[in-house]
């Protein structure tokens, strides 16, 4: 076994560094900030992308395809857009190598200049509203509810394996409606699909709220998000949901004819969640010995490993296991019987352990005689041995429980860690000291936030859409407040 992570104590950002690494969840490239994502990493996000999907399909959308290039002009069309995104944009400029006359290796033909250059999308509501000015006429086009699946390039400075990279995968939501109000009601929608998605399937509580203007997306009037608490205390922006107003719809002359035949400008919405959303699972749940998996995104949610001392016990606890494995699979349980003869049991625990497999059964000669297994539980680290009789329910239970167990610890947790502060000097000892979130009044104003932002790291989150109307002073000009927002450090 390789030597024992660091402890988040010790040094949070290095335990989750190798974290990622030892569960062979993805590993870093050639290309700084970009990753590949190892077999074992790829099939929590299949399982992540299949529920978003379905979640997606039943709210009517449907997935579609837009190219992963957009020609400059596009880009430039919405002013807010351009100048939120031109930093971070990569430019295709020539589509041609050729071998250098002056024996210098490879390089750039320079006669093979494109006209005009490409940006490899950073996202992708300008292509796509080009698109919908060909496919919206008359209200009978709408809604147009569409998703797309892909990867986008934005050109990060500080990156971080799954929580900020230069390439990530997401799915990005693009939809038309005729009327502001339906779009505001698809915008909202997104959100509690989102929220509901963290909550019910990565086990993560979050606060839904809506950003303030210096927070907001480039090119949205309005952006919705989830934010959710890690283990170290700062905040994390799991996913977005844009209200886009006619922006894009101005930007791209995208009009429908509506009922009275009068013509107007669409409305439109957007909304993403990306591979970030790996960071965060493993960020908010897992510990010093390794990852802790929510059960339903497990994509093993039941080792089983034989204790054996010859062939024949091996063959003896196979037939018995075999028979619980088929129970299990029947029950649309995912189970991996791990008889590699190359490897001791006490090394295989300790990697499931750190791979984050919900419930391990061990079985040896003993358990063959008092028809039992030994039930290991990985969010708890406790075992217990019980009789085979039923075992197949019982552990059916105990991977819900073991769902409902981890969501509610992350909830103690960030509730421990949320904060009401009422003066400035509080708020920086408690974000010095401690972390988590800061319910404090503010007054609204951009100023303000970036002043905060200049001299503690703090942000504002979100301001939360539960928040109730309370009288208060800003924290920091003691002008008039009305609601508390969150305020955090954040990834
Ligand atoms: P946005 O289009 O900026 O609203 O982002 C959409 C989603 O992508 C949000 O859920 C972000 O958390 C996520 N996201 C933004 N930038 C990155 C990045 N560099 N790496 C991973 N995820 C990102």
């Amino acid at each position: 076994m390789s030597k024992a992570l660091p402890t988040r104590s010790e040094n949070y950002s290095e335990w989750y560094n190798e974290l990622v690494k030892r569960a062979d969840l993805a590993e870093t490239s050639a290309v700084r900030g970009c990753m590949v994502i190892k077999p074992y990493g790829y099939s929590i996000w299949e399982k992540m992308q299949r529920a978003l999907d379905d979640m997606f399909k039943e709210t009517g959308h449907q997935n579609a395809y837009f190219p992963l290039f957009i020609p400059k002009s596009y880009l430039s069309k919405e002013a807010s857009h351009v100048e939120g995104f031109a930093k971070e944009c990569a430019v295709v400029t020539h589509y041609r190598l050729k071998n250098d006359p002056n024996g210098g290796g490879v390089i750039v033909d320079p006669e093979a200049k494109l006209e005009e250059e490409l940006i490899v999308r950073p996202t992708s509501e300008t292509v796509i509203w080009s698109t919908y000015k060909n496919w919206i006429q008359s209200y009978r086009d709408l809604p147009l509810l569409i998703n797309q699946w892909a990867n986008v390039v934005r050109w990060e400075m500080r990156t971080r394996l799954f929580l900020r990279t230069t390439e990530f995968l997401w799915q990005e939501g693009h939809t038309a409606h005729s009327t502001s109000a339906e779009a505001v009601a698809e915008t909202k929608q997104m959100l509690e699909i989102y929220a509901q998605f963290a909550e019910e399937w990565m086990a993560l509580p979050v606060v839904k709220g809506v950003k303030t203007a210096n927070e907001r997306f480039a090119g949205a009037v309005d952006t919705y998000c989830i934010e959710a608490l890690m283990q170290d205390g700062k905040a994390l922006q799991a996913g977005t949901s844009h209200f886009l107003g006619q922006n894009f719809a101005n930007a791209f002359d995208v009009k429908f004819q509506d009922k009275e035949g009068k013509l107007e400008y669409v409305w439109g919405t957007s909304w993403g969640v990306s591979t970030r959303l790996m960071g965060a699972l493993i960020m908010a749940h897992s510990d010093d010995s390794g990852l802790v998996l929510p059960p339903k995104l497990a994509p093993i949610q039941v080792v089983i490993v034989p204790i054996y001392k010859n062939e024949e016990q091996l063959t003896q606890i196979s037939e018995k296991v075999s028979e619980i494995t088929k129970q299990l699979r029947k029950k649309g349980i995912s189970v991996k019987f791990d008889n590699n003869d190359a490897y001791k049991p006490g090394y295989k625990f300790a990697e499931y352990e750190l791979k984050g497999v919900p419930v391990r059964l061990a079985m040896g000669a003993r358990d063959l005689e008092n028809n039992t297994v030994e039930v290991a539980r990985r969010d708890t680290k406790t075992k217990e041995t019980v009789s085979l009789d039923g075992i197949v329910d019982q552990i059916s239970a105990l991977l819900d429980n073991i769902q409902e167990s981890i969501y509610n610890k992350a909830l103690a947790f960030r509730e421990e860690n949320t904060y009401k502060v009422d003066t400035f000097e509080e708020f920086n000892k408690v974000l010095d000291t401690k972390g988590g979130f800061i319910l404090a009044h503010w007054d609204g104003t951009s100023e303000t936030e970036e002043k905060i932002k200049e001299e503690t790291k703090a942000t504002i989150r979100c301001v939360p859409l539960n928040s109730v109307e309370e009288e208060g002073v800003c924290i920091y000009t003691g002008k008039p407040s009305s609601r508390r927002v969150v305020f955090a450090r954040a990834y």
